[in-house]
């Protein structure tokens, strides 16, 4: 069987001649394969097109794909968006007392299941007359939507930077009794008073956490609860979410494998091709239904979702030394109203990866500031000053221009466009106008935006922002491929741990106390900088045998005990 989706954003007779309809070879044969729709759009007649490519090529505005689904799927869809739109086969289970996760890449229908199983989108079932009774007949999900006219459902959205939209005025009018004893497991008492357009990215995150988990309901569905917040706020709403499912039923979409693994009972893997299918797996225990993702072999359909499986590598500490010192420093010393941060002494060497750990608030972007020259330390010695590009936590799309437009603004385009466009699948965006991009297409153009740039030095605040696991660690292999054509160096902030994991060499902690006073580690070995950082979180971490990703263990499990009676917060 094959889809045939076309973007009818990207898709503009007006500046084509209509090339996907003249050079159809069934077309030219006289068959109805492509043809103009009532407004002037083609369509695509799946039961002619025989899959040759051609369409896809001529479209000037790369708007056409088409893509053959598993042979071993045999089932209808459950939703269509349109004759040539995207299709979602199979719908997770929600299963009460458990937490359900969702696991798989951007566009490949997570959140469109999650508004099915909510109510808030009515399943067409691709155009079939049956019902949605009918479809699941003999599984628990017949039961389900049998109920759900009855059911309470609240629906926690994963742009939680829309919410000062939506609420207006004082953050004590917003939540009700239980959101507030929420705000104070959260840390966030100290909100009540601010106005809900006050309030930063994690602020907003906890917010909608309590917001959703305060109401009453008997389904809680939950999209993205980690972006913002730092590793504590992770674990922290992780284990707010476990509780809540003790007498509810919790569905939640997490592209952080390790707060994923915290927090979910039981994994739905999507997979299929972003922006034309998504299937939905059987549901799998956590720790298999993570590692067969990241294997990328999902038996029952007989689907490879990528050519290798994902291993991450133990970094040896005699690679920590080989390269020459890039920069020096002393104790450093820098005061911002409130705020203090003070530096160990340290050193940052050529070709590394740094990754740079700590909670929010704790001065990480300061450093970094001072490491480029744009601030000046009150006390301490950086030798030598190195250029630096950086890309901030924060991205603003609103330039008028094209992808392909400002990418190609950079004299260095040319020469490291292959190491970028693919890798971060920008080429299918290069037609986009920027201030249309979703979060993780601009997320992934501001990295290579940052790549691109001449430095001794690249510093990427949360580049694993909006972006899902496959992104993630795509990203993560081009910063490491620039950083050694370059022959720079890399300095990461980020709150994903096995993005951290994966991407970093060596590592750098911040320690203290968010918003007053900010004490940085020298940087050092991976596994010690992680071992510190998880002793000051109180959390152990072992590394799974099958692929070696570093998995939370339990709180008071016994290997929790045994690790931290040894001082081994991170097993490496
Ligand atoms: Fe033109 Fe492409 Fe649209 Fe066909 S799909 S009408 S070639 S823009």
């Amino acid at each position: 069987m094959r889809i045939a989706v076309i973007d009818y954003e990207k898709c503009n007779p007006k500046k084509c001649s209509y090339e996907c309809i003249r050079f159809c070879p069934r077309n030219r044969a006289g068959d109805k394969c492509i043809f103009k729709g009532e407004e002037g759009k083609p369509i695509i007649d799946e039961n002619i097109c025989i899959g040759c490519g051609i369409c896809i090529k001529k479209c000037p505005f790369r708007a056409i794909q088409v893509v053959n689904l598993p042979e071993a799927l045999k089932e209808n869809p459950v939703h269509r968006f349109g004759r040539n739109g995207f299709v979602l086969y199979r719908l997770p289970i929600p299963t009460p007392g458990k937490v359900i996760g969702l696991l798989g890449s951007n566009g490949t229908g997570k959140s469109t299941a999650l508004k099915i199983l909510s109510g808030k989108l009515e399943p067409n079932l691709g155009g079939s007359e049956t019902s949605i009774e009918k479809m699941f007949r003999g599984n628990e999900l017949q039961d389900y939507f049998g109920k759900l006219a009855g059911t309470r459902t609240v629906y926690k959205p994963q742009q939680v930077d829309q919410i000062p939209e939506i609420y207006k005025g004082k953050v004590t009018k917003v939540v009700n009794k239980k959101g507030k004893e929420f705000l104070e497991r959260l840390h966030l008492s100290y909100i009540t008073d601010r106005d809900v357009s006050d309030l930063s990215g994690g602020e907003l995150q906890r917010l909608a956490i309590a917001m959703a988990l305060s109401r009453d309901g008997d389904f809680y569905f939950i999209d993205e609860p980690s972006s913002y917040l730092d590793v504590r706020e992770r674990l922290e709403v992780g284990k707010l979410i476990r509780e809540v499912s003790r007498e509810k039923t919790v569905m939640v979409v997490e592209h952080d494998l390790a707060t994923l693994d915290f927090m979910a009972d039981q994994i739905h893997i999507f997979y299929g091709t972003p922006g034309v299918y998504g299937i939905v797996s059987k549901p799998y225990g956590v720790r298999v239904g993570i590692n067969t993702f990241l294997h990328g072999y999902i038996k029952e359909d007989n689907v490879r979702m990528r050519p290798e499986p994902i291993r991450f590598e133990v970094i040896s500490p005699t690679k920590e030394k080989e390269n020459p010192v890039l920069v020096r420093f002393s104790e450093i010393k820098k005061k911002l109203e409130k705020f203090i941060l003070v530096t160990e002494p340290g050193r940052i060497y050529a070709e590394d990866v740094l990754g740079i750990f700590g909670a929010n608030a704790l001065g990480k972007t300061t450093f970094a500031r001072i490491m480029s020259g744009e601030l000046e330390p009150d006390s301490g010695l950086i030798n030598p000053r190195v250029r630096i590009s950086y890309k901030p936590q924060y991205i603003h799309t609103n330039h008028e221009g094209t992808v392909g437009e400002v990418l190609r603004k950079n004299s260095n385009f040319s020469k490291y466009k292959n190491y970028l466009l693919g890798p971060l699948s920008l080429e299918r965006l290069m037609d986009s106008r920027v201030k249309t991009l979703s979060g993780g297409e601009a997320q992934r153009l501001v990295i290579a935006l940052c790549l691109l740039q001449d430095a001794e030095m690249y510093l990427l605040d949360e580049p694993s922002a909006y972006l899902d696991v496959e992104q993630r660690l795509a990203a993560a292999k081009v910063i490491q491929n620039i950083v050694k054509l370059r022959e720079a160096t890399c300095m990461v902030i980020d709150h994903d741990l096995l993005f951290l994991d994966f991407i970093s060499r060596r590592g750098m902690v911040f320690l203290g106390e968010p918003g007053k006073e900010g004490m940085a580690k020298e940087p050092a070995g991976l596994e010690k900088a992680f071992n510190t950082f998880l002793k000051d979180l109180k959390v152990t971490f072992r590394r799974d045998p099958e692929n070696g990703r570093p998995r939370a263990n339990k709180p008071e499990s016994v290997k929790d005990r045994e690790q931290k009676e040894k001082g081994n917060y991170y097993y490496s």
